[in-house]
């Protein structure tokens, strides 16, 4: 009786393994989408913080296939309308002007409201409430965490620069935006 039940489990096993093999052998290809999903660099956290070196705000960058998408916390920036850009050196020392000039690879104007611009980092303005308080989410479109000459992650790195002022979208280089009061840096 225990050497046919052995016998048994031995066929039960020849033809899982059988199975397994015609199965590994012929793997359907997956779908684009997930390729391009499981290619796509990993979302990247960016800390914000005020001239003094206080933490002021959070911002996820996630790629997406079409661009980047900014989903944004903030916390103790002054009431009112923001102008919130993509600069173009990784480097935050206050008064923060070590983060140089926009974001601005293929060298356009500033601004949405320019026809030859705008910034591949220009960005909507931010609003903040009276409680100093904004979750926020902004889209950008020219801009990536991956290769190529819009990225993020490039030798020097970028910074995500917070101003005193609303940015006009048409004033040059920068939209008349004022001091810096945030930022934050973006390196590999
Ligand atoms: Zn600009």
């Amino acid at each position: 009786m225990k050497a046919a039940h052995r016998s048994l489990h031995l066929v039960a096993l020849l033809a899982a393994g059988l199975a397994l093999g015609q199965s590994s052998s012929a793997p359907p290809p997956p779908p684009p989408s997930r390729a391009e999903r499981a290619a796509a660099p990993s979302p990247r956290s960016v800390e914000l913080k005020d001239q003094k070196g206080k933490v002021v705000g959070t911002v996820l960058l996630v790629e997406t296939p079409h661009g980047l998408l900014l989903r944004g916390t903030l916390n103790g920036l002054p009431p009112g309308t923001h102008a919130i850009h993509f600069h173009e050196t990784g480097k935050c020392e206050p008064p923060f002007q070590t983060a140089g000039g926009h974001f601005n690879p293929a060298r356009k104007a500033h601004g949405m409201l320019d026809p030859a611009g705008p910034h591949a980092g220009d960005l909507p303005n931010l609003v903040v409430p009276k409680d100093g308080k904004l979750d926020f989410e902004l889209f950008a479109e020219a801009l990536t965490l991956g290769d190529g000459p819009n990225t993020l992650l490039d030798a020097d790195g970028t910074a995500l620069v917070i101003h005193a002022k609303p940015d006009d979208y048409r004033t040059q280089p920068s939209g008349d935006a004022g001091e810096r009061i945030a930022c934050g840096v973006i390196t590999r």
